[in-house]
C-alpha cells in the first residue's frame, strides 16, 4: 500500500496515477473535501484560475478533459472551486474503475518513520498506518511573514493567512483593509474586499502588480549553449524578449516559451547566483510568470479608476493595533490606519524554518535533508526524496530543484512521473 499524504491537487492527481498503475492507495488529509487545497477550496466565483481551462486537464495525454468536464472553452479562465471539484471526480471516476483500492484517512500525519521496509505513518488522532512507501503531497509548508513584528499582538485586525478557513470573515465590512503584498493573493482579495466607501491599500517594496493574461504566439525557447551563470541567462532572456517583440510585439511569448527549460535553467546556476536571482529578479519574473485573466485586470482598473484600491510602493516598518484597527508605518515615512491588514506576502518554501512537525522530523531523523537554499527537500529526478527511506514527494517541496513546481500543468506532470517510479520501486504489476 502507498501512503499520499495530502489530497490537495497534487496529492489527489498522484493518487489516480498510482491507482491506474495497479497500486492500493491510502490517501490521507484533515480536510474534508479532496481536491481543494489552498488554491481551489476558495467559493468566491471571482477567484479565478490563473492558467485557462485548456492547459488544467489532469490528464496529460488529454488536454481537453478539464475543459470537457466543465464544458468551456479551452482559453476560459474558470473559477477555482470548479476546479477543485473536477479533481475530485477524477479521483472519483479512477476510483470506481479500479474498486476496492482506494482508502481515505481524514487525518494530519504527524511523523514518518522508515524501519524494516516499511512506513509508520503516526496520525494526530493517535493512530498508525504502515505502507510500502509515502508521497509527501503537503503543498507549500507555511506563510510568509517576515514583515510582521515579532511583537505585533494576536488581534482581530490581522489576519496572518488568507487562505486559512474563515479567516476573511474576521474583516469589517465598514473599515478600510491594508494588504501587505502585491501577487496574485492580494489580486485575489482585492477582488472580494474592493467596493465603494472602502479602500484597499496594497502595499510592496516594488508596489508591482502581476501581469495581465493576453493570447500569446508559441515561441521556441532561447538556446542555452554557454550559459553557465546568471548574467548569461539574463543575456539571453533579454535578448529572446526583444525577439518576441520584434516578432509578435510583446514579450508573453518569450516568458512562455521558458517553461520547458526553466528547471534547466534553473539547475545550470551555481548556488550564489541562484540566491541573487532570489534578490534580484524574483518580483520581476513572478509578475511577468504568474499572470492575472484579463477579466480581473479589467476589475483592479476599475477599482483602481474609482479609488477604491491603492497600490503603495514602500515597506512595512511598523505596525501599531489601535482600538478597532491598526495602524501601519511604512518606508516612505506615512502611515495607513485600517480596520484589518491582511498577509498577502505569499507562502514559504524554507523546510529549515518549517514549524510542521512532520517536515520537522522527517529533516530531523535524516529521512530528508533541504534542497538547495532550504527551498523544500533535496530530490532525485523522479521525485524521491534523498535520504534512504521509501519516499517521494512533489509540488512546492521540490522547489529547490527544480523552481517552476507549484502550477498544476507542473504538478501534473510530476504526479505521473511519481507514480511511475513508485510503483516501479516497489515493482507493483501495471
Ligand atoms: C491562492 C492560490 C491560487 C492558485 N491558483 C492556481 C491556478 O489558478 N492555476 C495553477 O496552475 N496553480 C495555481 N496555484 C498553485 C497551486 O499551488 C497548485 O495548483 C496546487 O493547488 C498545489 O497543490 P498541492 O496539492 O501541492 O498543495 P495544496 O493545495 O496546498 O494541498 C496540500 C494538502 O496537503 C494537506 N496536508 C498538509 N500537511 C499535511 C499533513 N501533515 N498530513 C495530512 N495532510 C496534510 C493539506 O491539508 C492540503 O489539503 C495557486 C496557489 C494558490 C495558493
Amino acid at each position: 500500500m502507498i501512503a499520499v499524504i495530502g489530497a490537495g491537487a497534487a496529492g489527489v492527481t498522484t493518487a489516480a496515477r498510482l491507482l491506474e498503475r495497479g497500486a492500493a492507495v491510502c490517501l490521507v488529509d484533515p480536510a474534508e473535501e479532496r481536491g481543494r487545497g489552498v488554491a481551489y477550496r476558495t467559493d468566491d466565483p471571482r477567484h479565478l484560475l490563473n492558467v485557462p481551462a485548456g492547459k488544467m486537464s489532469a490528464r496529460e495525454d488529454d488536454p481537453g478533459d478539464f475543459a470537457r468536464w466543465a464544458g468551456v472553452a479551452a482559453a476560459d479562465f474558470v473559477p477555482r472551486r470548479v476546479f477543485g471539484a473536477y479533481l475530485a471526480a477524477h479521483l472519483d471516476g479512477v476510483s470506481a474503475r479500479h474498486p476496492g483500492r482506494l482508502r481515505v484517512v481524514r487525518d494530519r500525519a504527524t511523523r514518518i518513520g522508515h524501519d524494516a521496509g516499511a512506513v509508520r505513518i503516526s496520525l494526530a488522532a493517535g493512530d498508525f498506518l504502515l505502507a510500502d512507501a509515502a508521497v509527501l503531497a503537503l503543498g507549500a509548508v507555511g506563510t510568509r511573514d517576515d514583515w510582521v513584528p515579532t511583537d505585533t499582538p494576536d488581534s482581530a485586525a490581522f489576519v496572518p493567512d488568507p487562505w486559512a478557513p474563515g479567516a476573511l470573515e474576521r474583516i469589517r465590512d465598514d473599515r478600510d483593509v491594508v494588504l501587505v503584498g502585491t501577487g496574485l493573493t492580494a489580486v485575489d482579495l482585492a477582488m472580494t474586499l474592493g467596493r465603494p466607501g472602502r479602500v484597499v491599500h496594497a502595499v510592496s517594496r516594488t508596489g508591482l502588480l502581476p501581469r495581465r493574461h493576453r493570447p500569446a504566439q508559441p515561441m521556441r525557447p532561447p538556446e542555452l549553449a554557454g550559459c553557465t551563470g546568471l548574467d548569461d541567462v539574463r543575456r539571453v532572456v533579454s535578448a529572446h524578449v526583444r525577439e518576441s517583440l520584434r516578432r509578435h510585439g510583446d514579450w508573453r511569448p518569450a516568458l512562455d516559451s521558458l517553461r520547458p527549460v526553466t528547471a534547466r535553467l534553473w539547475d545550470l546556476l551555481p548556488l550564489p547566483d541562484r540566491s541573487r536571482f532570489l534578490a534580484e529578479d524574483l518580483r520581476s519574473w513572478e509578475v511577468h510568470r504568474h499572470r492575472m485573466p484579463g477579466t480581473t485586470a479589467r476589475t483592479l482598473v476599475r477599482l483602481r479608476r474609482a479609488g477604491e484600491l491603492r497600490t503603495h510602493r514602500t515597506g512595512v516598518t511598523g505596525v501599531r493595533m489601535v482600538p478597532g484597527g491598526v495602524v501601519l508605518r511604512l518606508g516612505d515615512g506615512t502611515e495607513l490606519t485600517a480596520g484589518t491588514v491582511v498577509n498577502c506576502t505569499g507562502v514559504r518554501h524554507d523546510v529549515r524554518r518549517c514549524p510542521d512537525p512532520l517536515v520537522a522530523g522527517l529533516l530531523a531523523d535524516g529521512h530528508a535533508t533541504p534542497g538547495p537554499l532550504g527551498l523544500g527537500f533535496d530530490t532525485l529526478p523522479d521525485g524521491r526524496v534523498r535520504g534512504g527511506a521509501p519516499l517521494w514527494t512533489l509540488g512546492a517541496l521540490r522547489r529547490g530543484n527544480l523552481w517552476e513546481t507549484t502550477a498544476f500543468p507542473e504538478i501534473r506532470a510530476q504526479a505521473a512521473a511519481v507514480a511511475r517510479s513508485v510503483t516501479s520501486a516497489l515493482g507493483v504489476p501495471c
